[in-house]
Protein backbone atom coordinates (compact mmCIF):
# COMPACT_ATOMS: atom_id res chain seq x y z
CA UNK A 1 0.00 0.00 0.00
CA UNK A 2 1.02 3.73 -0.72
CA UNK A 3 1.20 6.31 2.02
CA UNK A 4 0.83 10.04 1.07
CA UNK A 5 1.83 12.10 3.57
CA UNK A 6 0.71 15.38 2.06
CA UNK A 7 0.95 17.85 4.95
CA UNK A 8 3.62 18.87 7.20
CA UNK A 9 3.97 16.38 9.97
CA UNK A 10 6.59 14.89 12.31
CA UNK A 11 9.63 14.20 10.97
CA UNK A 12 10.21 10.59 12.68
CA UNK A 13 6.39 9.97 11.00
CA UNK A 14 7.63 8.22 7.36
CA UNK A 15 10.10 6.13 9.31
CA UNK A 16 7.25 4.63 11.55
CA UNK A 17 4.67 4.09 8.51
CA UNK A 18 7.74 2.15 6.47
CA UNK A 19 6.43 -1.34 8.10
CA UNK A 20 3.08 -0.70 6.48
CA UNK A 21 4.04 -0.26 2.92
CA UNK A 22 5.74 2.29 0.78
CA UNK A 23 5.76 5.72 2.64
CA UNK A 24 5.34 8.91 0.05
CA UNK A 25 5.52 12.63 0.14
CA UNK A 26 5.23 13.23 -3.41
CA UNK A 27 2.02 14.88 -4.32
CA UNK A 28 2.25 13.72 -7.50
CA UNK A 29 1.71 9.89 -6.56
CA UNK A 30 -1.99 10.71 -5.23
CA UNK A 31 -3.45 8.20 -8.19
CA UNK A 32 -1.49 5.77 -6.54
CA UNK A 33 -2.36 6.29 -2.54
CA UNK A 34 -4.40 4.03 -0.55
CA UNK A 35 -3.57 6.59 2.68
CA UNK A 36 -3.17 10.25 2.66
CA UNK A 37 -2.20 12.37 5.66
CA UNK A 38 -2.99 15.71 5.48
CA UNK A 39 -2.70 18.59 8.33
CA UNK A 40 -4.88 21.92 6.81
CA UNK A 41 -3.52 22.67 3.92
CA UNK A 42 -4.69 19.60 1.82
CA UNK A 43 -8.18 20.03 0.54
CA UNK A 44 -10.12 17.39 -0.37
CA UNK A 45 -12.50 18.06 -3.07
CA UNK A 46 -15.00 16.09 -4.91
CA UNK A 47 -12.03 16.57 -7.55
CA UNK A 48 -9.31 15.81 -5.35
CA UNK A 49 -11.47 12.52 -4.26
CA UNK A 50 -11.88 11.52 -8.58
CA UNK A 51 -8.22 11.97 -8.74
CA UNK A 52 -7.33 8.99 -6.06
CA UNK A 53 -8.84 6.06 -7.31
CA UNK A 54 -7.43 3.46 -4.86
CA UNK A 55 -7.75 6.08 -1.67
CA UNK A 56 -9.23 4.33 1.31
CA UNK A 57 -8.48 6.82 4.47
CA UNK A 58 -7.87 10.31 4.81
CA UNK A 59 -6.09 10.76 8.25
CA UNK A 60 -6.40 14.64 8.91
CA UNK A 61 -3.40 15.44 11.68
CA UNK A 62 -5.29 17.90 13.92
CA UNK A 63 -9.07 18.66 14.44
CA UNK A 64 -10.89 20.76 12.42
CA UNK A 65 -11.99 18.66 9.20
CA UNK A 66 -14.07 21.52 7.26
CA UNK A 67 -11.17 21.45 4.71
CA UNK A 68 -12.51 17.62 3.82
CA UNK A 69 -15.66 17.36 1.76
CA UNK A 70 -16.53 14.16 4.24
CA UNK A 71 -20.03 13.27 2.64
CA UNK A 72 -18.25 13.05 -0.88
CA UNK A 73 -15.61 11.28 0.66
CA UNK A 74 -17.37 8.77 2.34
CA UNK A 75 -19.86 8.28 -1.05
CA UNK A 76 -16.77 7.01 -3.02
CA UNK A 77 -16.50 4.52 -0.10
CA UNK A 78 -13.11 6.39 2.07
CA UNK A 79 -13.11 6.70 5.72
CA UNK A 80 -12.16 9.95 7.22
CA UNK A 81 -10.41 10.28 10.55
CA UNK A 82 -8.78 12.70 12.43
CA UNK A 83 -6.62 12.97 15.35
CA UNK A 84 -8.53 15.06 17.73
CA UNK A 85 -7.57 14.31 21.14
CA UNK A 86 -4.05 15.22 20.60
CA UNK A 87 -3.86 18.66 20.03
CA UNK A 88 -5.97 19.87 22.97
CA UNK A 89 -3.02 20.99 25.28
CA UNK A 90 -0.94 22.92 22.61
CA UNK A 91 -3.82 25.19 21.25
CA UNK A 92 -4.96 25.75 24.78
CA UNK A 93 -1.48 27.52 25.64
CA UNK A 94 -1.27 29.34 22.94
CA UNK A 95 -4.56 30.72 23.38
CA UNK A 96 -3.09 31.68 26.69
CA UNK A 97 0.00 33.11 25.40
CA UNK A 98 -1.96 35.41 22.97
CA UNK A 99 -4.08 35.98 25.97
CA UNK A 100 -1.55 36.97 28.24
CA UNK A 101 0.46 38.85 25.80
CA UNK A 102 -1.85 42.01 25.14
CA UNK A 103 -2.64 43.16 28.47
CA UNK A 104 1.06 42.91 29.16
CA UNK A 105 2.06 44.50 26.09
CA UNK A 106 4.64 41.84 25.52
CA UNK A 107 5.27 42.70 22.04
CA UNK A 108 5.37 46.50 21.91
CA UNK A 109 7.94 46.12 25.17
CA UNK A 110 10.35 43.94 22.65
CA UNK A 111 9.40 45.98 19.73
CA UNK A 112 10.31 49.73 21.28
CA UNK A 113 13.54 47.71 23.30
CA UNK A 114 14.80 46.95 19.46
CA UNK A 115 14.39 50.31 18.57
CA UNK A 116 15.95 51.64 21.60
CA UNK A 117 12.91 53.44 22.60
CA UNK A 118 13.01 53.29 26.77
CA UNK A 119 8.89 52.86 27.03
CA UNK A 120 8.52 52.65 30.78
CA UNK A 121 5.88 54.81 31.39
CA UNK A 122 3.81 54.36 28.25
CA UNK A 123 3.72 50.84 28.76
CA UNK A 124 0.61 50.30 31.06
CA UNK A 125 -0.02 46.82 32.23
CA UNK A 126 -2.82 44.96 33.76
CA UNK A 127 -3.55 41.68 35.19
CA UNK A 128 -5.79 38.45 34.56
CA UNK A 129 -6.54 37.89 38.31
CA UNK A 130 -9.84 38.64 39.10
CA UNK A 131 -10.66 39.31 35.48
CA UNK A 132 -13.76 37.33 33.63
CA UNK A 133 -12.80 34.98 30.59
CA UNK A 134 -15.99 33.82 28.29
CA UNK A 135 -15.04 30.84 26.37
CA UNK A 136 -16.94 30.43 23.32
CA UNK A 137 -17.14 26.65 22.39
CA UNK A 138 -16.50 24.67 25.35
CA UNK A 139 -15.21 21.24 24.13
CA UNK A 140 -11.43 19.81 24.31
CA UNK A 141 -9.40 23.60 23.68
CA UNK A 142 -11.89 25.45 25.21
CA UNK A 143 -12.11 23.22 28.21
CA UNK A 144 -8.12 23.04 28.61
CA UNK A 145 -8.19 26.86 28.45
CA UNK A 146 -11.01 27.12 31.05
CA UNK A 147 -8.50 25.01 33.27
CA UNK A 148 -5.89 26.84 32.65
CA UNK A 149 -7.22 30.51 33.32
CA UNK A 150 -8.70 29.58 36.80
CA UNK A 151 -5.32 28.56 38.17
CA UNK A 152 -4.80 31.94 37.30
CA UNK A 153 -7.77 33.12 39.39
CA UNK A 154 -10.13 34.19 36.53
CA UNK A 155 -13.92 34.37 36.61
CA UNK A 156 -14.47 31.74 33.73
CA UNK A 157 -17.85 31.46 32.10
CA UNK A 158 -19.27 29.98 28.70
CA UNK A 159 -21.03 29.72 26.02
CA UNK A 160 -21.87 26.16 24.04
CA UNK A 161 -24.74 24.89 23.20
CA UNK A 162 -24.38 21.22 23.63
CA UNK A 163 -22.40 21.82 26.80
CA UNK A 164 -24.60 22.22 30.21
CA UNK A 165 -22.04 21.40 33.48
CA UNK A 166 -17.69 22.48 33.27
CA UNK A 167 -15.70 21.55 36.15
CA UNK A 168 -14.09 24.76 35.30
CA UNK A 169 -17.08 26.98 33.79
CA UNK A 170 -19.69 28.61 34.59
CA UNK A 171 -21.87 27.71 31.58
CA UNK A 172 -24.79 29.88 30.01
CA UNK A 173 -27.56 29.49 28.04
CA UNK A 174 -27.59 32.93 26.27
CA UNK A 175 -24.63 33.72 24.01
CA UNK A 176 -25.11 37.94 25.09
CA UNK A 177 -24.43 37.25 28.48
CA UNK A 178 -21.14 36.15 28.09
CA UNK A 179 -20.36 38.68 25.46
CA UNK A 180 -21.38 41.46 27.87
CA UNK A 181 -20.00 40.24 30.80
CA UNK A 182 -16.55 39.06 29.86
CA UNK A 183 -13.21 41.12 29.92
CA UNK A 184 -11.52 38.32 27.73
CA UNK A 185 -13.13 36.21 25.19
CA UNK A 186 -11.40 33.38 23.68
CA UNK A 187 -13.22 31.24 20.43
CA UNK A 188 -12.95 27.55 20.14
CA UNK A 189 -15.97 27.37 17.59
CA UNK A 190 -15.18 24.70 14.41
CA UNK A 191 -16.39 26.72 11.39
CA UNK A 192 -19.96 25.87 10.88
CA UNK A 193 -23.02 27.76 9.15
CA UNK A 194 -24.00 28.80 12.65
CA UNK A 195 -20.61 30.11 13.74
CA UNK A 196 -19.59 31.63 10.79
CA UNK A 197 -19.47 35.08 11.28
CA UNK A 198 -20.19 34.59 15.08
CA UNK A 199 -18.51 37.85 15.90
CA UNK A 200 -19.81 40.54 14.35
CA UNK A 201 -19.97 44.24 14.84
CA UNK A 202 -23.61 43.78 16.21
CA UNK A 203 -22.32 41.18 19.09
CA UNK A 204 -18.69 43.03 19.29
CA UNK A 205 -21.59 46.35 20.01
CA UNK A 206 -22.79 43.95 23.13
CA UNK A 207 -19.15 43.52 24.66
CA UNK A 208 -17.71 45.90 27.20
CA UNK A 209 -15.91 48.61 26.12
CA UNK A 210 -12.31 47.60 25.78
CA UNK A 211 -12.60 43.78 25.74
CA UNK A 212 -10.05 41.25 24.54
CA UNK A 213 -10.61 38.81 21.91
CA UNK A 214 -8.26 35.88 21.13
CA UNK A 215 -9.44 33.52 18.46
CA UNK A 216 -7.03 30.11 18.03
CA UNK A 217 -10.47 28.75 16.62
CA UNK A 218 -11.26 29.46 12.98
CA UNK A 219 -10.51 32.52 10.93
CA UNK A 220 -14.41 32.73 9.04
CA UNK A 221 -15.79 32.93 12.75
CA UNK A 222 -15.19 36.58 12.80
CA UNK A 223 -15.94 39.11 10.29
CA UNK A 224 -12.20 40.57 10.01
CA UNK A 225 -13.28 43.97 8.78
CA UNK A 226 -15.52 45.01 12.08
CA UNK A 227 -13.13 43.55 14.26
CA UNK A 228 -10.01 46.14 12.37
CA UNK A 229 -12.60 49.22 12.89
CA UNK A 230 -13.29 47.98 16.68
CA UNK A 231 -9.73 48.13 17.43
CA UNK A 232 -9.41 51.35 15.37
CA UNK A 233 -12.34 53.18 17.81
CA UNK A 234 -11.33 51.61 20.79
CA UNK A 235 -14.31 49.66 21.67
CA UNK A 236 -12.44 46.28 21.70
CA UNK A 237 -9.07 46.56 23.47
CA UNK A 238 -6.69 44.25 21.70
CA UNK A 239 -6.97 40.64 18.97
CA UNK A 240 -5.11 37.98 19.37
CA UNK A 241 -5.37 35.72 16.54
CA UNK A 242 -3.99 32.88 15.63
CA UNK A 243 -6.45 31.31 12.50
CA UNK A 244 -6.96 33.53 8.71
CA UNK A 245 -9.91 33.39 6.07
CA UNK A 246 -6.93 31.51 3.96
CA UNK A 247 -3.50 30.04 5.13
CA UNK A 248 -1.27 32.28 4.51
CA UNK A 249 -4.20 35.48 4.34
CA UNK A 250 -4.56 37.90 2.03
CA UNK A 251 -1.49 40.15 2.73
CA UNK A 252 -2.83 43.19 1.30
CA UNK A 253 -6.97 42.55 1.62
CA UNK A 254 -7.16 41.63 5.46
CA UNK A 255 -8.13 44.71 7.04
CA UNK A 256 -6.42 43.64 10.47
CA UNK A 257 -2.94 44.48 9.35
CA UNK A 258 -3.66 47.95 9.60
CA UNK A 259 -5.19 47.84 13.35
CA UNK A 260 -3.62 48.50 16.52
CA UNK A 261 -3.59 46.39 19.80
CA UNK A 262 -3.13 42.90 17.62
CA UNK A 263 -1.25 40.04 18.73
CA UNK A 264 -0.74 37.46 15.14
CA UNK A 265 0.65 33.99 14.52
CA UNK A 266 0.62 32.02 11.55
CA UNK A 267 -1.54 29.26 12.43
CA UNK A 268 0.55 27.60 14.64
CA UNK A 269 -2.14 26.43 17.35
CA UNK A 270 -0.88 22.73 16.68
CA UNK A 271 2.53 23.26 16.35
CA UNK A 272 4.09 21.91 19.06
CA UNK A 273 6.78 19.27 19.65
CA UNK A 274 5.27 17.69 21.57
CA UNK A 275 1.48 17.64 19.60
CA UNK A 276 3.42 16.30 16.30
CA UNK A 277 4.36 13.12 18.53
CA UNK A 278 1.40 12.69 19.64
CA UNK A 279 -0.28 12.99 16.28
CA UNK A 280 2.17 10.53 14.73
CA UNK A 281 1.45 8.01 17.24
CA UNK A 282 -2.48 8.45 16.52
CA UNK A 283 -1.72 7.93 12.95
CA UNK A 284 -0.12 5.45 13.50
CA UNK A 285 -2.69 3.45 15.29
CA UNK A 286 -4.79 4.31 12.47
CA UNK A 287 -2.62 3.20 9.96
CA UNK A 288 -2.22 -0.16 12.01
CA UNK A 289 -5.83 -0.75 12.81
CA UNK A 290 -6.49 0.01 9.11
CA UNK A 291 -4.24 -2.91 8.07
CA UNK A 292 -5.02 -5.47 10.50
CA UNK A 293 -8.37 -5.23 9.08
CA UNK A 294 -7.65 -5.55 5.30
P1 LIG B 1 -14.42 20.17 20.16
O1 LIG B 1 -15.31 19.53 19.16
O2 LIG B 1 -13.95 19.37 21.33
O3 LIG B 1 -15.08 21.52 20.72
C1 LIG B 1 -15.80 22.42 19.93
C2 LIG B 1 -16.98 22.89 20.75
O4 LIG B 1 -17.66 23.92 20.01
C3 LIG B 1 -18.00 21.77 21.00
O5 LIG B 1 -18.17 21.57 22.41
C4 LIG B 1 -19.27 22.28 20.35
O6 LIG B 1 -20.43 21.93 21.07
C5 LIG B 1 -19.03 23.77 20.35
N1 LIG B 1 -19.89 24.50 19.43
C6 LIG B 1 -20.44 24.09 18.26
N2 LIG B 1 -21.23 25.07 17.74
C7 LIG B 1 -21.16 26.12 18.61
C8 LIG B 1 -21.75 27.40 18.63
N3 LIG B 1 -22.58 27.82 17.67
N4 LIG B 1 -21.46 28.22 19.67
C9 LIG B 1 -20.63 27.83 20.67
N5 LIG B 1 -20.05 26.59 20.70
C10 LIG B 1 -20.31 25.77 19.69
O7 LIG B 1 -13.17 20.70 19.33
P2 LIG B 1 -11.76 21.17 19.90
O8 LIG B 1 -10.80 20.05 19.84
O9 LIG B 1 -11.94 21.88 21.18
O10 LIG B 1 -11.36 22.20 18.73
C11 LIG B 1 -12.13 23.38 18.55
C12 LIG B 1 -11.75 24.06 17.25
O11 LIG B 1 -10.43 24.56 17.37
C13 LIG B 1 -11.68 23.11 16.04
O12 LIG B 1 -12.94 22.92 15.45
C14 LIG B 1 -10.75 23.83 15.13
O13 LIG B 1 -11.50 24.67 14.28
C15 LIG B 1 -9.90 24.67 16.07
N6 LIG B 1 -8.49 24.27 16.11
C16 LIG B 1 -7.55 25.19 15.80
C17 LIG B 1 -6.20 24.84 15.84
C18 LIG B 1 -5.12 25.85 15.55
O14 LIG B 1 -4.07 25.46 15.06
N7 LIG B 1 -5.32 27.12 15.86
C19 LIG B 1 -5.83 23.52 16.15
C20 LIG B 1 -6.82 22.62 16.47
C21 LIG B 1 -8.17 22.99 16.44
Amino acid sequence: MLILISDAFDDALPGKLAKFGDVTDDKGRLAEAEIVLIRSKTKVTPEYVDSAPKLKMVIRGGVGLDNVDIPYANSKGIAVHNTADASSVAVAELAFALMIAMPNNVTRADSTMREKEWAKKQLKRTELLGKTLGILGLGRIGSALASRAKAFGMNVIAYDPYVYFSDFAQMKSDLDEVLAESDYISMHMPLLDSTKGLINKDRIAKMKDGAFIVNTGRGKTVVEADIAEALKSGKLGGFGNDVWYSDPPDWDATPLFDAPNCVFAPHIGASTKENMGRIGQMVEGLISAYAASK
